[in-house]
């Protein structure tokens, strides 16, 4: 599903170079549960922004599901993404001025659909994530853990085969970050690759594998006593 090679990332702020990422070689298959954790500054975020497509790497090459995704222009990346990729965020990123269901269509209207079919799906997708009684509310009507189930059916709507999490349960309290961590269980059960940026052990207990970056680098790569169970 993603094979890194070579990634590398450079960030220049004005006279400054930085190397956020020294050299990743690594890949996910179709399907695997892969955490990525690491210290605050080790690069994790700047590989979810390429692996997601929202960013190019300096240097090497990134295929996504058979692809060469690592020199496409930023109109081939959207599509790409929009095709592909469920996005989840810490800060749920929802629009506040639009409802629950207004909210999850969007993938859908960057796709395309008519709109009644849109409206239907979207609403499914609300259904799936226990929020069929929540489809009118708009952001600030919700809780925090009601407004990331929302991001998470916003994220599945289109069927995408890769999600990505970004911290997903950074401000959410623990009970709602078990029914988020239950969302991904079963998106993973459902066959999708799941990638979840993490700080927190618990989370990233729940992934099959773990890849810890230090210094823009893959340090460990381990599989779980459950991962290497289920195989
Ligand atoms: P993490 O997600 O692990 O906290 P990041 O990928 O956000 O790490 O950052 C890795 C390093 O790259 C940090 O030292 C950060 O300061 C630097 N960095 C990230 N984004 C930028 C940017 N847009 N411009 C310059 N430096 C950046
Ligand atoms: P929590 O107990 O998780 O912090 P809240 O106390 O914020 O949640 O909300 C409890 C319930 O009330 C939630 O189901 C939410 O959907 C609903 N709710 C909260 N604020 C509003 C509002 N302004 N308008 C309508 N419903 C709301």
């Amino acid at each position: 599903m993603i094979t890194l090679d070579g990634i590398r990332k450079t960030y220049r702020t004005g006279s400054l170079e930085f190397e956020a990422l020294c050299g990743i070689d690594a890949s996910i298959d179709e399907h695997e549960y892969v955490a990525v954790v690491g210290p605050s500054g080790s690069g994790k975020s700047t590989l979810m922004n390429i692996v997601g497509c929202l960013d190019n790497p300096t240097e090497g090459t990134y295929e996504l599901a058979g692809e060469d995704v690592s020199t496409m222009s930023e109109a081939q990346l959207a599509e790409v993404r929009n095709r592909r990729i469920g996005f989840v965020f810490q800060q749920f990123n929802l629009l506040p001025s639009l409802c629950a269901w207004r909210n999850v269509e969007l993938p859908l209207v960057y796709a395309g659909l008519p709109r009644h079919e849109r409206r239907e799906r979207a609403i499914g997708a609300l259904e799936r994530v226990g929020l069929g009684d929540r489809t009118e509310h708009r952001p600030g009507e919700l809780s925090g853990g009601q407004q990331q189930r929302v991001a998470v059916a916003r994220a599945l709507v289109t069927e995408p085969a890769l999600i990505l999490a970004d911290e997903p349960t950074g401000n959410l309290d623990s009970r709602s970050t078990a029914d988020v961590l239950d969302l991904l269980d079963e998106l993973h059960g459902t066959g999708r690759t799941i990638v979840v940026i993490t700080h927190e052990p618990d989370v990233a207990a729940r992934a099959g594998r773990n890849l810890v970056f230090r210094d823009g680098q893959i340090v460990s790569d381990t599989s779980s006593a459950r991962a290497v169970a289920a195989r």
